[in-house]
């Protein structure tokens, strides 16, 4: 299934560059050090405009999820959205993938994955997705 492609900012373009490159990075505050996603220009806590990003481990639990019937696509399977927490302490959204839909539940341990899908415009996007965690963990 073809996806629309994001369109980086300068404020995001990091984050996916790093998703090519399979790793999942979180914007850091460059004074303060603090943690935040989405990206987005500003320091919520000191206010500085000053950033750089950390690698994340890929693993976290599912804090929230739903189960998308859209019909994106006439024979699209059902999606599975996830809100993950990142041990890192910052949530970001994604899909669950290859998950039986009855093992899904809040708190399930998770594990990045790094999909390529084609897009809509022809090119090629890698997302950062999730499966259900293994005992050897992300990646
Ligand atoms: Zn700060």
């Amino acid at each position: 299934m073809a996806v629309k492609p994001p369109i980086p900012d300068r404020d995001d373009a990091f984050f996916w560059a790093g998703a090519r490159e399979e790793q999942l990075l979180i914007q850091r505050c460059g004074e303060c050090g603090t943690l935040r996603h989405p990206p987005a220009p500003m320091c919520a806590r000191c206010g500085s405009l000053s950033t750089d990003a950390v690698a994340a481990s890929g693993r976290g639990t599912i804090h929230s999820w739903i189960v998308s019937h859209h019909p994106t696509e006439p024979d699209a399977e059902p999606r599975v959205v996830v809100l993950v927490d990142l041990e890192e302490g910052t949530r970001l959204v994604s899909n669950l993938i290859d998950a039986p839909l009855d093992e899904v539940t809040t708190g399930l341990p998770v594990d990045v994955c790094f999909v390529e899908h084609d897009t809509t415009a022809g090119g090629t996007v890698v997302l950062p997705q999730f499966r259900v965690a293994t005992a050897g963990g992300a990646l």
